[in-house]
């Protein structure tokens, strides 16, 4: 008796819904996206200054990584000592030393970027 008389009683918020979607169903929708959040790509500082082996996040291939040297702030810095004390003609020699560049890391199979290698 109780049951039939709650059904009439639905507020008027409840009643603006669909009657196929129960309220619980609800609840569990919104929890499915807040774990999905927690996923993150490899940490960069997982990375060295070599190739290395390396899960890709984008085709699931486990390989070595591919390495790609890039000019970082030390690159630019050693130069600019270089040229303070007056060795102009070595200024441009950081920048053929990969020790002094960071190290992109890249997927072989897709060439998707995984990682840095921050000298
Ligand atoms: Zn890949």
């Amino acid at each position: 008796m109780e049951k039939s008389n709650m059904y009439p009683n639905v507020p008027e918020q409840l009643q603006e819904m669909p009657p196929t979607a129960p309220p619980t169903y609800d609840a569990s929708q919104t929890s499915g996206p807040t774990t999905v959040i927690l996923q993150q790509p490899i940490p960069a500082a997982a990375f060295g200054p070599r190739p290395q082996i390396a899960v890709c996040p984008n085709c699931g291939e486990r390989n070595l990584t591919e390495v790609k040297y890039e000019n970082s702030n030390k690159t630019h810095l050693a130069c600019l000592i270089l040229c303070l004390v007056g060795l102009w003609c070595c200024c441009c020699i950081p920048y053929c030393v990969d020790s002094l560049k960071n190290a992109n890391h890249y997927c072989q199979k897709c060439h998707n970027f995984l990682g840095v290698y921050n000298k």
